[in-house]
């Protein structure tokens, strides 16, 4: 070993350089959290070539006075804390004191400053050495400008990537510090084009418009919840407006944008099955709690924190979602957004709009009844009989189906017609608004037309054209089905003919053994049978037919995959298993009885807008877009 020295300053500045300003990105960062400390209202940055050939960073706040001005580019100098009780109360985003020096280090900087009380200062650097100071005006506030970044270090220079991947990394900073900080406004500049400016009014929707534009400011909705600890506010997208990165997930604590992977996973949670696979929401999400909470001396460039009660705020978070879901209608409109209100029809013959006395007096005249059936799947609990009416105009049922044109004239009406089209006319369809029953609300109620291909059901009411996708429909109705099965200890059991056997390795079967009671609790009852296998001698009655062997393969996968299981997530992914099985499949003829049953049976689920792998059910055209779309109305 060498003899111990202590390095320079300079050079440990530059290894401090190395964590703190890893890209032009982190210069921004640093230098707009400093503009933010120092209570500043209005900020603007200009950056030239992604920042590598100069940042400029302009604020109004309180300025650095001549004395502590060389101070701030030393080492480990900060006003932000004093003792050691205040690192754990940091209330600043800034509080290491290494942020100036380190970017000094690297690049040619220069400060002019003022707290508009007298002259300011104006400091010049080189590679963290002062080569000049004078006197500027008095003007509140500091600018700071950084040329020739990482000119001293060609390493940390090579390792830049493009101009555009440098900007992007930029703009993703300052849009999520303007998403803290709607009080101040800020504006980005790059090679003097605006990339992003906010009014700093307060408001985040407003940053969110400026960001990610109207249109998907429009489909984010507030969440906001609290706790004893914990108060959360934000916006989180309708689930229809995803995207494949996280990158569109941000999250603040006290005022600090953060990563912080289980906060990504508990949104993502809360989201449940609403979201597509692979597919990330729009989220921001504000997190205010106690600072002795949170640890943010974790990391130099303090982009990730430690907190307390982690568990619960995350529980708070996920519950917070689902409950503004829950209150959702969530029916993703086919076209564009809509303008204005529906107009007047200038003359009744050319108006589209769905007239319910028409429909009830066609009705009237054809009347046809039905017997439901359930649905042929065996796992289904059948459906009750019973009769109903379903209401078709005339012109749209030459358009169905023979088998069931066939049923409607063999069907006898024994259903008083006036009686019923009068009790329509005022409980479900009035003056072309569908009033809903509390259960259905979410839902409204929609009279099959027909199917396409098919894969799709066509519906209608007053408010225009529904597409369902059939498939993606029973899968939901049945996962929430098998959902509460599922949940339910007193199981009807099948004792099998035959019974199964599965074969595991060692390793697979300590893990097995560890969980076997979990195993039971979804049905999944396991003996073990000799070397490295089990016996599985009977199921729960509900079980999908023909298909329980795998079924019960893929939880015992579930159970092996996961390192920690947890029976409520078990329940949950045996819950889809069995929905996408035996769920009807595209290409399957279904009688209008047996649409009509689907459409009953989504409308009372509790998430009826997408199946429980995310991907949507119901596509609505309004009646308006429709009339536009043929020009009937401008
Ligand atoms: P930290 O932010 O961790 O305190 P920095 O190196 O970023 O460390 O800044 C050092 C000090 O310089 C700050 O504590 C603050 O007093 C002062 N300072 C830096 N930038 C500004 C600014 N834009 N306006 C006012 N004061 C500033
Ligand atoms: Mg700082």
């Amino acid at each position: 070993m060498a003899k111990i020295i202590q390095l320079s300053d300079d050079l440990s500045n530059k290894i401090a350089a190395g964590e703190v300003v890893e890209r032009p990105a982190s210069v921004v960062k640093e230098l707009v959290e400093n503009a933010i400390d120092a209570g500043s209202t209005v900020i603007e940055i200009d950056v030239e070539e992604a920042g590598l050939s100069s940042i400029r960073i302009i604020d109004n706040g309180v300025g650095i006075n001549a004395e502590d001005c060389k101070l701030a580019f030393q080492r480990h100098a900060t006003s932000k804390i004093k003792d050691e009780n205040d690192l754990f109360r940091v209330r600043t985003l800034g509080f290491r004191g290494e942020a100036l020096p380190s970017i000094a280090s690297v690049s040619h900087l220069e400060m002019k400053t003022s707290t508009g009380e007298g002259a300011g200062t104006h400091l010049a650097l080189q590679g963290g050495k002062i080569i000049s100071e004078k006197k500027t005006s008095g003007r509140r506030g500091t600018e700071v400008v950084v040329t020739n970044l990482f000119y001293n270090t060609p390493a940390r220079l090579k390792y830049m990537k493009t101009v555009h991947t440098e900007l992007g990394n930029i703009t993703d900073v300052v849009n999520r510090i303007a998403l803290a900080h709607p009080e101040v406004s800020i504006r980005l500049r790059h090679q003097g084009k605006v990339l992003l400016q906010t009014n700093g009014h307060g408001d985040v929707r407003h940053v969110l418009a400026a960001i990610y534009g109207t249109a998907v400011a429009k489909k984010m909705l507030p969440l906001h919840v609290q706790s004893l600890d914990f108060e959360v506010k934000g916006y989180i997208s309708l689930p229809e407006v995803t995207r494949a990165s996280r990158n569109y997930m941000s999250s603040v604590v006290n005022g600090r944008y953060v990563k912080h992977f289980p906060l990504v996973k508990a949104i993502h949670e809360g989201y449940h099955t609403l979201l597509p696979i692979g597919r990330h929401p729009i989220t921001f999400i504000e997190m205010k709690m106690d600072p002795i909470l949170v640890d943010v001396n974790v990391h130099p460039s303090k982009l990730e924190v430690r907190l307390s009660k982690e568990h619960e705020l995350h529980e708070l978070i996920k519950q917070g979602i689902k409950e503004v879901f829950q209150k959702q209608q969530l029916i993703p409109n086919a076209s564009l957004p809509k303008k204005a209100p529906m107009p007047a029809a200038k003359n009744e013959q050319q108006s589209l709009t769905f007239d319910a006395k028409q429909i009830n007096n066609e009705q009237a005249q054809t009347p046809i009844t039905y017997q439901s059936s359930p649905l042929e799947s065996a796992v289904y609990e059948p459906i009750k009989t019973e009769t109903y009416d379903v209401l078709v105009p005339e012109n749209i049922q030459s358009s169905l189906p023979a088998s069931y044109q066939d049923q409607s004239a063999a069907s006898e009406t024994d259903v008083n017609l006036d009686e019923l089209a009068a009790s329509q006319e005022e409980s479900v369809l009035q003056e072309g608004n569908t009033e809903l029953t509390d259960e259905a609300e979410r839902v409204p109620v929609m009279y099959p037309i027909g199917q396409m291909h098919g894969t799709y059901i066509l519906a209608q009411n007053e408010r225009g054209l529904y597409i369902i996708d059939q498939h993606a429909a029973q899968e939901r109705i049945k996962y929430e089905y098998f959902r509460e099965k599922v949940g339910d200890i007193e199981q009807e059991v099948q004792e099998m003919l035959v019974p199964l056997t599965f074969h595991y390795s060692k390793n697979e079967m300590l893990i097995i053994e560890e969980h076997q009671d979990i195993l039971a609790k979804v049905g999944v009852f396991l003996e073990p049978f000799g070397s490295g296998s089990y016996i599985v001698r009977s199921h729960p009655q509900w079980f999908p037919k023909g298909e329980e062997a795998e079924l019960i393969e893929e939880i015992i996968q579930q159970v092996l995959d996961e390192k920690r299981v947890d029976i409520k997530k078990l329940r949950e992914d045996a819950a889809i298993m069995m929905s996408c099985k035996g769920s009807i499949k595209a290409n399957r003829h279904l009688r209008h009885d047996e649409i009509k049953a689907l459409l009953d049976e989504l409308r009372q689920t509790k998430d009826p807008f997408t199946c429980p792998h995310g991907r949507p059910i119901i596509i609505h055209h309004s009646t308006y877009e429709m009339e536009k779309m043929f020009k009937r109305v401008m």
